[in-house]
């Protein structure tokens, strides 16, 4: 039977929260945004139907607090809580909680989200529905010679991962034997301080593999669908920053391949909501599992763009009990669509993240671009959160119109009073690893390399230009003075590229 959603709360902040609230208006649901004091200006809180107030200073206490969110939901009175990503958007006894108030948890079961957040667990579905899995040791971790044996079996380098890692935490790179017992224990040390769980495995470690995944939407009448695949190789430690889809590297059987994989994976596990079954894939086009994001993955407007499918209007059909009424071969791949992550970062400082206040913003909104984004001026910019402030995404009939429209959206996109990241992305689009489509999971880090040391040797005025920005007294400057800096560096940052139209 299925039921309807009057209203939803959204247990999340910034861009997703104002992306749900949008998908719940057209649906005719009212929203509830939760908020924490830091957060009480922002555009989701204004836009929603209701907003409730959190009590508490930090993260924990606030957006990771399960009982006042459930609180807040039961208050308010609303059917279903759609968690976004990050946050307890995995969180099973999040889920279990909900489903004990009466409410829906927007995502699969807290039985799949058990099985899947752990990448052992997962692993072992995998193997049950025979997808590959990248070759390691997964029993538990012996001592002294037998462990080395266990890892000169599968070949240095490797990776030791503690199983309920996530956000590339808890994982480690062992190029020696010396190097073993220190990396697990780093990785032990990490599990149980960041996820509560201490278990480790060994994964050989592929040298330049492309990270590829397949976006899935299951119902809970056993229909699993695949939305095809999104390229997200464009990564700085382990983190991607670019996104695509398609794939621009694989050929059509890979693409069946990894799709029919991913189906077969979801299946195994009972899934049910949108998630995203994880490869990476070597030169060869050998694919293997990774693990399974059991939730909305943050670049999943690509996969929107090219398939015209809603993920969260489908994720809350699906928590209605509807039964998704297309088939498989309804689901076409349609044009190109890229995404840039744009994250408040200092790449005068290693790109740490930075804080600020938006004095300047000008989104460009045009035909084949989208913005998810929640920033506004006068903003504050605090570390607390996630540095991500906005994705940039554009779409268009080819790849390269959508990278032309991706080179123009960078460079109109004016964001003033904080120090971010638009000019290496900008930089990373044009390099001919990322025109040529041809990139792989390290491809960044020498890219990031000749960023750095071409605005050390050309002593870009960006600096100054962004530092005119955060001293200006009223966190704005005139019109004036914005086309003149954005005028000169505009033309500064030509100069800049054309040194660089062949790396
Ligand atoms: P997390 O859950 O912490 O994000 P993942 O297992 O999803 O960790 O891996 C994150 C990234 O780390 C991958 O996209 C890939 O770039 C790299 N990676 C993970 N496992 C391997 C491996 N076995 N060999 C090479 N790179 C890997």
């Amino acid at each position: 039977m299925t039921s309807s959603f009057k209203k939803i709360l959204i247990a999340n902040r910034a861009e997703i929260a104002r992306r749900i609230i949008h998908a719940c208006r057209e649906l005719d649901i009212a929203s509830v945004a939760i908020y924490s004091e830091e957060d009480a200006g922002s555009l989701y809180v204004k836009e929603a139907s209701e907003a409730y107030l959190l009590n508490g200073s930090e993260i924990r206490e606030t957006y990771l607090n399960i009982e006042q969110i459930l609180q807040v939901a039961h208050k308010a009175g609303v059917d279903a809580i759609h968690p976004g990503y990050g946050f307890l958007s995995e969180n099973a006894e999040f889920a279990q909680k909900c489903a004990e108030f009466g409410i829906k948890f927007i995502g699969p079961a807290p039985e799949a989200l058990v099985k899947l957040g752990d990448k052992l667990s997962a692993k072992a579905i995998a193997h049950q529905a025979k997808v590959p899995t990248v070759p390691g040791y997964e029993g538990d971790i012996p001592q002294g010679e037998q462990l080395l044996q266990i890892a000169e079996k599968i070949g240095y380098p490797l990776l030791v991962k503690a199983a309920a890692g996530g956000g590339g935490k808890g994982m480690r790179l062992v190029t020696q034997a010396g190097e073993l017992q220190e990396a697990l224990l780093i990785a032990q040390r990490e599990g149980l301080a960041y996820f509560g769980n201490d278990r480790v495995f060994i994964e050989k470690y592929l040298s330049e593999p492309r990270h590829i995944e397949v976006q899935i939407l299951a119902d809970e009448h056993g229909q699993v669908f695949h939305l095809f695949e999104r390229e997200c190789s464009m990564q700085r430690r382990h983190q991607k920053v670019i996104e695509e889809a398609p794939s621009p590297s694989i050929s059509s059987q890979t693409r069946q391949a990894l799709c029919e994989a991913a189906v077969r994976l979801a299946k195994a596990a009972q899934y049910s909501s949108a998630g995203t079954v994880e490869f990476i894939v070597d030169s060869q086009d050998q694919f293997y599992f990774l693990e399974v994001n059991t939730r909305l993955q943050v670049e999943h407007p690509v996969t929107e763009s090219v398939t015209g499918i809603d993920l969260v209007q489908s994720q809350i059909a699906v928590a209605q009990g509807e039964k998704l009424d297309f088939q498989q071969s309804d689901i076409q791949l349609k044009g190109h669509a890229i995404e840039c992550r744009l994250y408040a970062e200092d790449p005068e400082n290693d790109f740490l993240p930075a804080e600020g206040v938006v004095g300047v913003l000008e989104e460009p909104h045009r035909p084949g671009v989208r913005i998810d984004s929640s920033l506004a001026e006068g903003q504050k910019i605090l570390p607390i959160f996630d540095p991500m402030l906005a994705k940039l995404i554009t779409f268009g009939a080819t790849r390269q119109i959508a990278l032309n429209k991706m080179q123009a959206l960078l460079h109109d996109y004016t964001l003033l009073g904080i120090r971010h990241n638009i000019d290496f992305l900008n930089f990373l689009i044009q390099s001919n690893d990322f025109q040529s489509g041809h990139y792989h999971t390290h491809s960044v880090q020498p890219l990031l390399s000749e960023f750095q040391s071409l605005r050390a040797s050309q002593s870009m005025p960006l600096s100054a230009w962004a530092v005119a920005a955060l001293t200006s007294r009223s966190g704005k400057i005139s019109n004036k003075t914005q086309k003149a800096t954005m005028d000169s560096r505009s033309r500064a940052f030509q100069g800049f590229l054309s040194h660089f139209k062949n790396v």
